[in-house]
């Protein structure tokens, strides 16, 4: 997708953040979020930290991020049914929330270019805004209803589609398998 480089970066972040911290189905089966120490792992990874790095995230923090995974898988869920209005103001909520606010950085010898950095000053918290606003940008824009969710059977892990034509329906490459290999079965018994 062609929003800007950053922007399809935190949107998938989103992403990941949706399908790794909240409970339903992935693929067909029941999918339980990780706990503890292992949530906490699993984000700081998501998130691109490495967990060798002078950086650890802590409980709190992955509490923070695992409320905004909710409320992210709320935006994705009203895409999908067309409830364009409900994620709108969803995604307001979080911008507010996240106290989101636009900031240039430059670092690591890259031009200057806008992160987004939210309440508190940690890096959850900084996460939580460019999430927020990464979802702001795609529905303020003509791809609005490019998220979506597994259409498969016993599946609700969310995506977006980046593809040209924008007829993406499965969250994974395995999803489309069991559907189109179930489609295959009914019309040969
Ligand atoms: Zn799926």
């Amino acid at each position: 997708m062609n929003f800007n480089s950053h922007t399809d970066a935190v949107v998938a972040v989103a992403v990941t953040l949706v399908n790794t911290l909240t409970a339903g189905e992935s693929r067909g089966r029941v999918y339980t979020p990780p706990a503890g120490e292992e949530r906490s792992a699993v984000v700081a990874r998501v998130l691109g930290m490495g967990e060798q790095g002078p950086y650890r995230l802590g409980a709190r923090e992955a509490d923070e991020l695992t409320v905004v995974a909710e409320a992210l898988r709320v935006v994705f869920e009203s895409v999908a049914k067309g409830d364009i209005d409900t994620a709108a103001h969803g995604v307001n909520r979080l911008l507010d929330e996240t106290d989101a606010r636009p900031h240039l950085d430059r670092h690591d010898g890259e031009p200057w270019h806008v992160h987004f950095h939210g309440r508190g000053g940690t890096l959850a918290g900084d996460w939580a805004a460019s999430c927020a606003t990464g979802l702001a940008v795609v529905l303020g824009s003509e791809l609005y209803d490019r998220l979506g969710v597994c259409t498969a059977p016993h599946c609700d892990r969310v995506y977006v589609d980046v593809s040209r034509n924008g007829t993406r329906r499965f969250c994974s490459t395995p999803c489309q398998n069991r559907v189109k290999t179930a489609a295959f079965r009914a019309r040969n018994t």
